[in-house]
């Protein structure tokens, strides 16, 4: 179930609210909390107003104090009073914190929504915190906590496994907390809580549409299968988009969802905790997810960098579709078609820019079609140990790491055909990886930036005349070569019908 938390400050705000969203949702819960004061007279009435504008949604009330993340700064009394009034006027769920004195709301008939909030971090015995809410059969218990790390939304995830004799509500806020809000069947979750386009009634509400026809929260079952991009950052990966529309398009039942990362071993066990049947890698684990591969495709073991992780029967198998994805629009542009001036791959000299994980595929892909290529990044370090690893797997290919000046520049600036930016600088439409790179307007030049695909220094070739190839390109091939995998996958575990 999706309840819309609504934040306007008007009961007829909130009406709105709700008559905008309610083809997405189940419930709502009405922040009382966020209503001007003069509203209090119109409460009473407002369940009954909810229904005859959206039959058949449950409606919960909720005053939050200030210490739980809520705006009401009254006396903790008045709201007492309030609480105790509400629970008489016809919702359906009511929330009560905690520590809250036994009320008039418990003996009525709204289901109690036994509520504690952490917004610091998360508690180490969470599952016997959940335990101990509720105080009469039939209340739930509703922790709402706020995940620092990917290792807490582990705890999270395990505690709520273990918590399927109690009903609950157990919600990670913030970006870490995302996944909890998404797999609401997985967590055993009464329901989620979301927030109108624009709005956040708490950190990482999602919108209704988001959950409902995006992930379609509405039809996961025991079988749907998960998937996931892991990353940090990761707000910007258009991979759950890309996924979940061809998961939907083939009516397929599995959801694909984005995972905050800021450990790797961490992300495996997670991958073990949901459990994932497999998920992408991006900016910046595709080179330390290796060490936690069972398995490895030839495209990992030549890069040393894995962009795809698929379960198998005794572990994770790795494969890059980076390579494939990388050199389908490049292999375009040489093609006799469009090559016009350009001849051939073979032979190119190439600008490669930046040394870390994608880097290593696009290094990769280059070698294996003959070109020359020169890598410059910012930690020289960092291109000299990408500069060898290339040379060992192609010894007679031309490699080389450019060196660093006294100002940070390259000590020589080399002529190239091509010119390939794998940092991550032009990310969010901002910098310039090579801001010394003159271009004479014969280079093709592709950045594998993608967000957005019109980067600056793709801007700053095109305006000297040069050929550009932009990211959005190389991630549509290489995300549909994770789809066919991943498609394999959901496909072969769905349960026989
Ligand atoms: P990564 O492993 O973290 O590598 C980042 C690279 O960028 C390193 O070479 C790093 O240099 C360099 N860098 C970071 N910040 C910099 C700065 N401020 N100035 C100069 N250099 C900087 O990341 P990745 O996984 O390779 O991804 C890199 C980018 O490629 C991301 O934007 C990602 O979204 C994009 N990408 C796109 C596709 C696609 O399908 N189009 C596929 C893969 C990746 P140091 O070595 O000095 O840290």
């Amino acid at each position: 179930m999706i309840f819309l938390t609504t934040t306007a400050t008007t009961i007829s705000g909130a009406l709105q609210q709700i008559r905008e969203q309610a083809s997405w949702i189940d419930g709502v819960e009405v922040r009382v909390d966020l209503l001007d004061s003069a509203e209090r007279p119109g409460l009473t009435a407002l369940a009954a107003a909810v229904r005859e504008r959206a039959p058949g949604l449950r409606v919960l009330c909720t005053v939050r104090r200030e210490s739980d993340g809520g705006r009401w700064r009254r006396p903790e009394s008045e709201r007492h009073e309030l609480l105790d009034r509400l629970s008489r006027a016809g919702f359906d769920l009511i929330d009560l914190e905690a520590d809250l004195p036994s009320l008039e709301a418990e003996r009525s008939g709204a289901t109690v929504v036994r509520s504690v909030h952490d917004l610091d971090g998360t508690p180490v015995d969470l599952e016997r915190l959940v335990r101990s809410l509720p105080r009469r059969p039939g209340e739930v218990a509703k922790v709402a906590v706020t995940p620092r790390s990917t290792a807490e939304l582990v705890a999270i995830f395990r505690a709520a496994e273990r918590l399927q004799d109690v009903p609950h509500i157990i919600l990670g806020m913030g970006a870490f907390g995302i996944p909890s809000r998404i797999l609401r069947r997985r967590m055993g979750n009464l329901l989620t809580f979301a927030s109108a386009p624009g709005e956040s009634a708490a950190p990482g509400h999602l919108c209704p549409r988001t959950l409902a026809a995006l992930y379609r929260l509405r039809s996961h079952g025991d079988s749907t299968a998960c998937f996931a991009v892991a990353g940090n950052p990761i707000a910007h990966s258009r991979s759950p988009a890309y996924h979940n529309e061809r998961f939907a398009k083939e009516a397929i039942d599995a959801v694909y969802i984005p995972l905050l990362v800021d450990d790797v071993a961490a992300l495996f066990e997670l991958a073990d905790a949901l459990p994932l049947s497999g998920f992408s890698v991006t900016i910046p684990h595709k080179r330390a997810a290796v060490a936690h591969l069972t398995e490895m495709g030839d495209d990992v073991r030549a890069t040393l960098a894995c962009n795809t992780v698929l379960r198998t029967s005794s572990g994770w198998r790795g494969v890059n579709t980076d390579v494939v994805g990388f050199l389908t629009p490049l292999e375009e542009a040489y093609s006799p078609a469009c090559a016009g001036e350009y001849a051939t791959l073979r032979g190119a000299s190439v600008l490669l820019l930046g040394a870390g994980g994608s880097a290593r595929a696009v290094g990769y892909a280059l070698l294996s079609r003959g070109a020359k290529v020169a890598v410059w990044n910012r930690t020289e370090a960092n291109a000299r140990s990408l500069a060898a690893d290339l040379k060992r797997l192609a010894p007679d290919a031309t490699v080389e790491a450019l060196e660093h000046d006294a100002r940070g520049g390259p000590a020589s600036k080399p002529v190239v055909d091509l010119v390939v930016n794998t940092t991550s600088v032009g990310m969010h439409g901002e910098g310039d990886p090579a801001p010394w790179y003159d271009f004479r307007g014969q280079e093709i030049v592709y950045d594998i930036v993608y967000t957005p695909p019109q980067t600056p220094l793709i801007i700053r070739a095109a305006g000297a005349g040069c050929r550009v190839i932009t990211g959005d390109r190389m991630f549509a091939a290489q995300a549909a070569a994770q789809y066919s995998l991943y498609r394999s996958i959901a496909i072969a575990d769905a349960p026989a019908v």
